[in-house]
């Protein structure tokens, strides 16, 4: 078989006027990136804003292996079939971060013949969101930097400054640095820290924004520091908002590209989830819905993370009602959580299936909680054996789930029409009564409590002396009502990524609590999870290059 590469590099692409007209937008509605990419334009929401919406069909998976399981390719192949059945459809995904990318994952368009193009272009520099989202961050960086340099009027403690300064970049010895070295003229020295852009809250607010305004009120109401005397300083005290709104003004407008077989796709904001908060933006969730009948919608990582923070953050605060869940387990996943080391997960192992298939009882029953019904789509591997399969299918039939197996990834559109025939009939039930996990007045730590004990399977929450103080300071300021985003390891339930499986007997340990105030939730690191990645010893960028006619090579 072809290489993700490969086959992205040999489809022949639809101008995406095309794919723009197939999913019922004008012309006048794009902002064109060359010939096949657009942004649409603020009048195609003033055009659709009163139709009704279509089915919201979210994509989830089972804890991880590093690799990823394949829910992007799950998402855009169950798109293509769905399309194929000539049904209308469209998929709204998120960006891929350079991190990843130069990483160890690789790239976020898909897989094999499910794929969104083009390729290089969505994986690299794209239209420029990412980009533009840092350097709105790094400004209100130099804003409170050039603040303490010129008098500090606003009397900020450069102690307490936790606005940090972002990079597209898995780049640890940014992690914690000191600015302002060199002298008077250079600044007044403090200790500051580099995040990942996609762990950024400019990023968040971007993707939870919905109009410019709103975009505009957000980034003011970033919390950056606290004064000598305790009291909070927001962007909009530094006057920074109305600039990172203008460096964030095209970023707001939805990204159109193709599947493999010219479908339509938006490709929109791009946080992590398991140190962010893991979905799309909000714009281009809910103008898929105006546009389609069905759309199709990936959350970060396993449904701990992604779909938690989906339904009890982005559907809690864009009133959004999904109709079906697709939960993506793999065979090499479940032998993973099972207990397999990664190098054996290419051999059949019945028993280790069997042993991991508990992670995926788990999420079932997480996703019961939201009141969705669930479709699991086994995500076929070429190393999977027949008898792994079949027996996969009995432990799904004896959880009572219903399943099927995804070839998209071999098939394309072929490999996912039983998926999509599934969805449709459990998104058009009329049995999904979505409902989040918990109200927004209950106090914080109840709510950190109830993932944890709920969603995470955990006996109870212990806390940080600092986190304890955070969270009583964040509650004080008035923002006790937030839903809160937890960070944790993607690969387990817990917040220890040793523990696989459906661990139980655990604590969840609460490091850091912040508010993100203009995103509108409340940050709770956990464990030893980092806002800012490393690379491997051997990263995905050693195998990157491109020839003499600009022909890129080893991306995947
Ligand atoms: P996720 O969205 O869950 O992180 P992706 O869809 O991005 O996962 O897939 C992760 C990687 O695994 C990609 O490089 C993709 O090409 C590859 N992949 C996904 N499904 C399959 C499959 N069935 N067979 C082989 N490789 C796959
Ligand atoms: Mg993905």
């Amino acid at each position: 078989m072809l290489t993700d590469i490969e086959i992205a590099q040999n489809c022949s692409m639809q101008p995406i006027r095309d794919v723009a007209a197939k999913a019922g937008l004008l012309e006048d509605e794009l902002e064109y990136y060359g010939k096949y990419k657009a942004k649409i334009s603020d009048d195609a929401w003033k055009r659709l804003k009163d139709k009704p919406d279509g089915k919201l069909i979210l994509v989830t998976a089972i804890n991880p292996t590093p690799a990823g399981e394949g829910k992007t390719t799950t998402t855009v192949g169950l798109g293509q079939a769905l399309d194929k059945m000539g049904k209308s459809s469209i998929i709204a995904l998120r960006e891929p971060s350079l991190g990843p990318v130069f990483g160890v994952k690789g790239g976020a368009a898909g897989g094999g013949y499910a794929q969104v193009v083009p390729m290089e272009d969505i994986n690299l520099h794209f239209t420029g969101d990412m980009h533009a989202i840092g350097a709105a961050n790094n400004l209100l960086c130099a804003m409170i930097d050039n603040h303490l340099q010129q008098g500090n009027e606003l009397q900020i403690d450069p102690r307490r400054i936790v606005f940090t300064r972002v990079v597209d970049m898995n780049d640890r010895a940014l992690r914690n640095i000191v600015v302002g070295m060199g002298g008077p003229m250079s600044g007044v020295p403090r200790e500051d820290h580099y995040m990942i852009t996609v762990a950024s809250e400019v990023m968040a607010i971007l993707c939870l924004a919905t109009s410019l305004s709103d975009l505009k009120k957000r980034c003011g109401d970033i919390l950056v520091a606290y004064r000598y005397d305790g009291s909070p300083v927001f962007a909009r005290d530094l006057k920074a908002d109305g600039a990172m709104t203008a460096l964030l003004k095209d970023a707001l407008k939805p990204n159109l590209v193709q599947t493999l077989t010219g479908s339509p796709c938006l490709m929109h904001g791009g946080p992590f989830a398991n140190i962010a908060h893991g979905c799309n933006s909000i714009s281009a969730t809910r103008m898929a819905l105006k546009l389609a009948d069905y759309t199709v919608t990936e959350a970060g990582f396993g449904a701990d993370l992604g779909a938690e923070k989906f339904f009890d953050i982005k559907c809690r605060k864009a009133g959004l009602h999904p109709d079906c869940v697709v939960l993506v387990a793999t065979i090499r996943a479940l032998k993973y959580n099972g207990g397999v080391a990664k190098a054996d997960l290419g051999t059949e192992n019945l028993e280790a299936l069997k042993a991991g298939s508990v992670n995926l009882q788990k999420h079932i029953e997480n996703i019961g909680k939201y009141h969705v019904p669930v479709v699991v789509a086994i995500n076929r591997f070429a190393s999977d054996t027949d008898a792994e399969i079949e027996y996969l299918r009995t432990l799904c039939h004896d959880m009572g789930a219903r399943y099927a197996l995804s070839e998209v990834f071999a098939k394309g559109a072929d490999g996912g029409m039983e998926l999509a025939q599934m969805v449709i009939e459990e998104a058009d039930s009329g049995k999904a009564a979505f409902s989040p996990l918990y109200p927004d007045e209950m106090p914080l730590r109840e709510k950190i409590e109830t993932v944890a004990k709920e969603i995470y399977g955990a006996d109870g929450v212990s806390y940080s002396p600092a986190a304890e103080k955070s969270i009583d300071a964040i509650t004080k300021l008035g923002y006790g009502n937030l839903p809160v985003c937890i960070a944790k390891t993607q690969y387990s339930l817990s917040d220890d990524a040793a523990k696989l499986g459906r661990p139980t007997g655990f604590t969840v340990n609460v490091r850091t609590v912040r508010v993100s105030a203009g995103a509108g939730f409340v940050v709770c690191e956990t464990g030893a999870i980092m806002t800012m990645p490393g690379l491997p010893k051997k990263p995905a960028a050693f195998n990157i290059d491109v020839d003499e006619e600009g022909r890129i090579t080893g991306l995947f």
